[in-house]
């Protein structure tokens, strides 16, 4: 295993064989930093690069040992990441790459199939390349163009996509494209103790951006990127 993120009650977050904490594909190393010591702040004890973790208990779950240090807890989280299930389709006549490939009306290479969601790969008219989101509301969004579509309708999916969450009350906003490897260049605009702002671009234009902590520019900069403006 080289990317286990293991996470306990008792409030250890471990990561075997990895120096860096979390979105380390999306974040640059200094905006992770921010996160991580506002989480040690809370109580979290990060053990960075774990060699071995190993059970404890010899029926029931009592905890885990991590490198040579024996941490009791309660309940055990692993985070193996997200990987598609496409068997179903072999078959079928339908593009798969990373999800389902789909055009602007989540049409799939098949008349009269259509694709939402996370499965979904599809054409965003507003990044100008095929994307695949996992969030709520791209979910329930397309879920309705893909219905509309369904029923001989014409319509288009045009929204930049966002999703935010919060760690220890700490805001965390990813608008667009963040892929760091499929941006040209990652600006950081701002970086203080507390908060990150990186913008990502691609060909020349904003595609992407996170925010860490202060939200207040999250409208302008989603509309930004939406309007093809200039940061
Ligand atoms: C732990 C976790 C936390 C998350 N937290 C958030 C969050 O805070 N905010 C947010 O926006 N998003 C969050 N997400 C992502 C969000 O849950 C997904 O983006 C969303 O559920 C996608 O909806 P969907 O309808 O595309 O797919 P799903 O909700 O995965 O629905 C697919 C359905 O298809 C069924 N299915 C699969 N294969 C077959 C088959 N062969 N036959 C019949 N049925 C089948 C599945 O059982 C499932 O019910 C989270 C996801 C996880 C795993």
């Amino acid at each position: 295993a080289n990317s286990i993120e293991i996470g306990l009650l008792s409030g250890i977050f471990s990561l075997v064989n990895l120096s860096q904490i979390f979105w380390s594909k999306i974040i640059s190393s200094e905006a992770q930093k921010i996160l991580q010591k506002h989480a040690e702040r809370h109580g979290v004890e990060f053990i960075l690069n774990a060699k071995s973790v190993s059970f404890l208990g010899s029926g029931d779950f009592e905890g885990i040992k991590i490198n040579e240090k024996e941490v009791k807890a309660p309940i055990l989280a692993v985070g193996i990441g997200l990987e598609s299930e496409s068997v179903v389709l072999n078959g079928a006549g339908i593009e798969v790459r990373k999800g389902v490939v789909c055009d602007k009306f989540l049409q799939t290479s098949q008349p009269d199939i259509f694709a939402a969601g996370d499965c979904a790969e599809f054409e965003d008219v507003v990044l100008e390349k095929h994307m695949r989101y996992g969030n709520w509301t791209n979910a329930i969004m397309q879920g309705k163009t893909a219905a509309l579509n369904m029923l001989g309708e014409k319509q288009e999916f045009r929204i930049l996509s966002s999703y935010s969450t919060s760690l220890f009350g700490k805001d965390i906003v990813f608008i667009g494209d963040v892929e760091r490897a499929s941006a040209d260049v990652v600006e950081q605009k701002v970086l203080d103790a507390e908060n990150s702002v990186e913008i990502f671009k691609r060909d020349g234009r904003a595609v992407g951006a996170v925010i860490i902590g202060d939200t207040a520019k999250r409208t302008e900069i989603t509309n930004k990127i939406k309007n093809r403006e200039d940061f």
